[in-house]
């Protein structure tokens, strides 16, 4: 089959199985209004779960950033790229999470990707939850070494894994808060067993950070957990984007010799290190735990609102509030009659998730106001005058 064949019949597949994915430019993405052309929506689809990306502190500092240092970094953090903004925010982040070290990566899929290629060799074994992100499955399955993944969120079944023999050493993969289910995982019982087969453990808390546990400082911290590597990323509730390593001083060392996407790339713009200084300054203040709190309302109010609608809500006590709807054509019809009302929202599909559970997967935010929450569950219940 010719490049040109193989990519047709990829495509006409997906468009066969409801699954064809396209993406739509907008006016305005994140907060609490998604604006596309001359309509103004309720943003239930972005991850700016505090609502952040529209901080007047926030992007003041991105704006004084760029003034001091131009817009670019310049190059690698191993060539000119490293600036003294990036250095701050690595400290501030490893003191705020109490690790020795913090690197920062341009994005969270690059950080696990460098993560997991750096680390993993071909007698070793990783164990990830099966429901993990592309990102960290996608490194897992590149790298030499084998993979096996435990049923979700099931610490037994884990051990039972690690209990196979092998020559190398294991390192341990999950989440602190799914993407795609909202649902948390029981870090304890997870860095026990891994403790029990002297694995490591590399926790991917994207969607915690910034949300759970005293002052945001995310699920590890909220459940006393210390993972040899701690993944947090600044895309959701930092509102802006690129991600953070953190780990012991020995492991940070070892990651600025190997990790490829860090010796190989561009160092984020210094200006947005500045920004996200000053997002974290946010997060650790009043102001911050005023929005989580915020949020936490929605999210109850939400949940309890929903009781009675067809579709299944998860166990998500998290800003992710996903109904299953389980047929394709039928979550996006869902979606569409949600648009037409003024709340926008995304549908997810398989491969995304698993088959027959497609779902609209909502996000609340700290940004929005109790009477979104009401329109949302009002044009839900079809009660929408
Ligand atoms: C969003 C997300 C990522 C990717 O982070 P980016 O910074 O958007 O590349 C990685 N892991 C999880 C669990 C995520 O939800």
């Amino acid at each position: 089959m010719s490049w040109q064949q193989r990519i047709e019949q990829a495509l006409s597949e997906r468009r066969e199985a409801q699954a064809f994915r396209s993406r739509q430019p907008l006016e305005q993405g994140a907060g609490r209004w998604l604006v596309r052309g001359e309509r103004r929506y309720c943003n239930f689809s972005s991850n700016d779960y505090l609502g952040l990306s529209q901080h007047p502190q926030v992007i003041q500092a991105w704006q004084q950033g760029a003034e001091q240092y131009g817009v670019g970094s310049g190059g690698s953090g191993h060539v000119t790229g490293y600036h003294h903004a990036h250095q701050c925010l690595e400290e501030q982040l490893a003191d705020w999470l109490n690790y020795d070290r913090a690197l920062l990566f341009i994005s969270g899929f690059a950080a696990n990707q460098a993560t997991i290629a750096a680390l993993a060799g071909r007698e070793d074994r990783i164990v990830a939850d099966r429901l993990s992100h592309a990102s960290l499955l996608e490194a897992a399955t590149l790298s030499p070494a084998q993979l096996r993944r435990f049923q979700h969120n099931d610490s037994q079944h884990l051990s039972r894994l690690l209990a196979a023999p092998t020559d190398g050493q294991q390192l341990v993969v999950t989440e602190g808060v799914f993407s795609m289910d909202g649902d948390g995982a029981p870090l304890a019982d997870i860095a026990a067993a891994a403790r029990d087969a002297k694995a490591w453990l590399m926790v991917d808390d994207a969607h915690g950070i910034g949300i759970n546990g005293a002052s945001g400082r995310g699920s590890c911290h909220q459940q006393g957990v210390h993972p040899e590597l701690l993944v947090v990323t600044f895309g959701k509730a930092f509102g802006l984007s690129g991600a953070a390593v953190l780990c012991s001083q020995d492991v940070a060392d070892y990651f600025l010799q190997f990790a490829r996407h860090l010796i190989y790339s561009t160092a984020m713009p210094p200006a947005q290190a500045a920004a996200l200084q000053a997002a974290l300054a946010v997060i650790r203040s009043d102001d911050g735990q005023q929005r989580r709190e915020k949020l936490a309302q929605h999210v109850a109010a939400f949940r309890h609102g929903a009781q009675g609608l067809d579709f299944a809500l998860t166990d998500s006590q998290s800003a992710i509030q996903p109904l299953i709807v389980g047929d394709n054509q039928q979550t996006l019809v869902l979606a569409e009659q949600l648009r037409e009302q003024g709340c926008w929202v995304t549908a997810i599909r398989p491969p995304t998730v698993p088959a027959g559970t497609a779902r609209l997967r909502l996000t609340l935010t700290a940004a929005h106001e109790p009477q979104d929450i009401d329109l949302l569950l009002e044009v839900l219940h079809g009660n929408r005058q």
